[in-house]
């Protein structure tokens, strides 16, 4: 586990499913103390707060019991920080990068979903091996929150982003235009989500040699490790917009089909859902997808849609921008994509927001979604 798979597995954890999960009894975001010794009465109004979506928890009476979801764990077991990880791996698999969740025998798209993250996780150890610790005793120190060493600062490195996109085509009568056609999302949508593609790979890459140095170019996570630009196969990129409409996030995408993986992300983790502009605050229904391609078939419907790569990829940060929505979970119905669902219901169930599975009670109706089917494929998109 890399230090950034490390931190991406933590983000996504829900420290009050974790808690039950270890069998202490979590109500209203507070629990009794494994040290009711320490409490009058065996602390039976409970003194321990969690934060769902900081990811921490407190006693408000013993200066030892508070830290992270790591914490809670080594503190309740009294067990190392390793063994506390390796208790996590097994209790969430499918929260694991690369999955080892049992759902290999799952639909051919997932399967190439897992091994977009294995080869997307290889090339970037190869990218970065100097920077990332490799051994796992390394690990602990990261956790503190220490800042990652910049070699621009955070608002520059976001202002690379926004020229590189700023450089791009708009999709509309390239290969890219007709992918999506095929998919049934047309101009409309292409336009409200800013949809860019690369028509001149070589003119890009000249382009961005001369106006960035290289080192920055590879910091910021557009370049290879080879001093070009990555998505010499993946031409239609994504951004991920702000309520501003500005983006310092993207996701890249092959149209070829036998490009994989078919997806490429850039560098670092997923800053906020696609789409976070649907996450407005005011009360209504919203439809969380896996994938860009799913989020854009709703919108295409007209449903307000927000999109995350997978269940791994949810931070519980994210939990207050749903907290006015009710939430219609569309992952794909397959095994990985039900146990991800159900997990979803549970740490959406622990903040209080309502959710309900697309397709849900629909069990016996012709239209409900096909075992291995996606969004797209159930509102009549072609592969
Ligand atoms: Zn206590």
């Amino acid at each position: 586990m890399t230090s950034e798979e490390l931190k991406q597995f933590k983000a996504s954890l829900s420290i009050t499913s974790v808690a039950e999960a270890l069998g202490l009894h979590v109500e209203r975001g507070r629990f009794r103390c494994f040290c009711p010794q320490r409490h009058a009465n065996g602390d039976r109004t409970p003194s321990v707060s969690i934060s769902e979506d900081r990811g921490l928890f407190r006693c408000w009476v013993c200066e030892d019991v508070r830290g992270d979801v790591f914490n809670l764990v080594q503190q309740y077991k009294s067990c190392s920080f390793m063994e506390a990880l390796d208790w996590l791996k097994e209790t969430y698999p499918f929260l694991l990068s690369g999955g080892k969740s049992g759902s290999q025998e799952g639909s051919p798209k997932k399967r190439s979903v897992q091994v977009a993250g294995a080869v997307e996780r290889s090339s970037r150890a190869q990218e970065s091996r100097s920077q990332e610790p490799r051994e796992e005793e390394d690990l602990q120190p990261l956790l503190e929150e220490k800042p990652a060493k910049e070699l621009i600062p955070e608002d520059e490195r976001k202002k690379v982003v926004l020229s590189f996109l700023k450089m791009l085509t708009p999709v509309d009568g390239t290969p890219a235009a007709a992918y999506l056609m095929k998919r049934r999302i047309f101009k409309p949508v292409w336009d409200r989500m800013l949809l860019r593609t690369i028509t001149d790979y070589n003119a890009l890459n000249r382009q961005l040699k001369e106006t960035y140095s290289l080192e920055v170019l590879q910091y910021v996570g557009l370049f290879n490790d080879k001093g070009n630009l990555r998505y010499y196969k993946h031409p239609l990129i994504f951004p991920y917009l702000d309520p501003l409409r500005r983006a310092s996030h993207f996701q890249a995408r092959a149209i070829d089909s036998s490009v994989e993986p078919k997806e490429l992300h850039l560098k670092g983790s997923v800053p906020f859902p696609y789409n976070m502009t649907a996450l407005d605050q005011k009360k209504g229904w919203i439809y969380l997808c896996e994938g860009v391609i799913d989020t854009l078939t709703m919108l295409q419907q007209g449903l307000q849609a927000v999109g995350i790569p997978g269940v791994r990829s949810f931070k519980m940060q994210w939990l207050p921008l749903f907290k006015e929505k009710n939430v219609v979970l569309c992952l794909d119905h397959d095994e990985a994509g039900r146990k991800g669902m159900e997990y979803l219901q549970q740490v959406f169930g622990n903040a209080g927001i309502r959710t309900i599975i697309l397709g849900d009670g629909l069990e016996n109706i012709p239209v409900n979604m096909k075992e291995g089917e996606d969004v797209n494929e159930w509102f009549g998109g072609k592969k």
